[in-house]
């Protein structure tokens, strides 16, 4: 797979006759809808709760750059030490100059698509740094050499069996895909870097402004292993995780575990309130947060496209989507897959590139309806298109073709004399009828040889 999102119509045409793909894929978002129905079926006031959840993370993106300063203030009072990153290369060049300092050359990581978005493994490694990831999905994909296809299952895309092989190859053990035994081999691998290392790096799911809190839900421990074991926690988050208060966190941990992974709640709730003090001797010495902007305070201001902001990042989007389950989560060639990868791959990164993604849906809406922050997704991918075309990344011949179809819908004259051109074409090239991109899979309908509206004027003559 080419990742890069110009590539998706070739990505997903290959994706999609990979029919090993598509089961796998099927099989662990469909576990996932079940749950999530299940867990959500629990709770009446479950629309009410996405209502409140939209509100809150509104009020944030609406007032980004205040609650950046609150959240900055409160984190410092904890003795945290905060950074301010305008830029992806600004990022990653804080956190290299953190780690540098320390003159380790391995820090263990726990999850977070932010770090991916800042492809700082790579350029950890370039500098001589071993970066080891920790999530067990994300282990498997890092000893696969290979990029997260979920955001929050990285290997959705792996069977028992693949995972097995490459334990086998990588790890170096006897095959075997008894899950059991396998997760216990990564874990004992895992379990001695956990205890030499001196810098941990993780993601952040909500960080309040009030307090000062880093809150990091997880089902494995890894994270919080992470953040505790190591002298220097470094916590990567983009701006758009603040939310106002401490006391909007009950509320973000019923929307998030339910629509992520069907849970009532993750296993591990981590709340970080700063480093260690002589009242709590426990913790890192120092904890660093690195804030990145990354395009988000601009995409903040526009009326429509700061919706996507509101994201709090639980994938339930991508399992319903009939798209990503056709063509699974590489296909999109970007850091976000699915319907919310679709609308902010073009914003917030490059639309031109990207400019093949918000035409990966087919509009059904089933996105809007599940996401827990109710982000009107599928009206977001409309927009897209429209700007898409109004800046000319659509081919010319495309352009044509819908003028053409514009000239002939505009008039019902002209409606029935493109009936009756298809007719004729119908006649002379049979049921061969080229239609690029729909008769090489489908036979073109007959076109009956008179129209409806001609059957009707008859009867009325009658
Ligand atoms: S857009 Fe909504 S459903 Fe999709 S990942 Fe974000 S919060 Fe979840």
């Amino acid at each position: 797979m080419n990742l890069s999102p110009s590539e998706f119509k070739s990505n997903a045409r290959r994706a999609v006759h990979d029919q090993h793909l598509r089961e796998k894929i099927k099989k662990a978002t469909g576990t996932s809808l079940v749950k999530r129905a299940e867990v959500v079926g629990e709770i009446p006031e479950w629309e009410e709760l996405r209502q409140e959840g939209h509100d809150r993370r509104k009020e944030v993106i609406d007032n980004l750059d205040r609650y950046i300063r609150t959240f900055t203030g409160t984190a410092r009072d904890r003795g945290m030490i905060v950074h301010y990153a305008g830029t992806h290369d600004d990022a990653t060049k804080i956190i290299y100059d953190i780690i540098r300092r320390t003159s380790v050359d391995t820090v263990v990581k726990s999850k977070s698509m932010i770090t991916e978005e800042l492809h700082l493994n790579a350029m950890l490694e370039t500098n001589g740094i071993r970066v080891i990831e920790t999530d067990l999905g994300e282990y498997i994909i890092q000893l696969a050499g290979e990029t997260p296809s979920h955001i929050t299952a990285p290997a959705l895309h792996k069977s028992k069996e693949d995972i097995a092989r490459l334990f086998q190859e990588k790890l170096n053990i006897p095959y075997t895909d008894d899950p059991v035994k396998l997760t216990a081999v990564a874990r004992e691998r895992l379990r001695k870097e956990f205890l030499n290392a001196r810098v941990g790096i993780s993601g952040v799911n909500f960080a309040c402004a009030d307090t000062g809190t880093l809150t990091i839900i997880e089902n494995e421990a890894n994270a919080r292993l992470c953040t505790v074991l190591p002298d220097l926690h470094i916590a990567v988050m983009s701006i758009d995780k603040i939310i106002p208060s401490i006391d909007d966190l009950p509320l973000f941990l019923k929307l998030l575990p339910r629509s992520a992974s069907g849970q009532r709640m993750t296993s591990y709730v981590s709340m970080i309130n700063g480093p260690r003090s002589h009242h709590n001797p426990d913790g890192p010495r120092q904890v660093h947060v690195v804030m990145l902007n990354g395009g988000r305070l601009q995409l903040a201001k526009h009326p429509a496209w700061k919706e996507s902001l509101y994201c709090i990042r639980c994938g339930a989007c991508m399992n319903v989507c009939p798209v990503y389950q056709s063509v699974g989560g590489h296909a999109y060639g970007a850091v976000y897959p699915g319907p919310i990868g679709a609308v902010v791959t073009p914003t917030l990164f490059d639309m031109k590139e990207a400019r093949e993604l918000p035409f990966a849906s087919s509009l059904c809406g089933a996105c809007t309806d599940i996401c827990p922050v109710k982000i009107d997704l599928h009206h977001h991918l409309l927009l897209e298109r429209r700007e898409i075309v109004d800046r000319g990344y659509k081919p010319f011949t495309e352009k044509i073709a819908m003028s053409v179809w514009r000239w002939f819908m505009l008039s019902p004259a002209r409606f029935e004399l493109a009936g009756r051109i298809g007719w004729v074409l119908q006649k002379i090239l049979g049921k061969k009828l080229p239609l690029p991109g729909w008769t090489p899979q489908r036979q073109a309908p007959a076109i009956a040889a008179k129209s409806f509206r001609s059957l009707m004027k008859g009867d009325s003559k009658k």
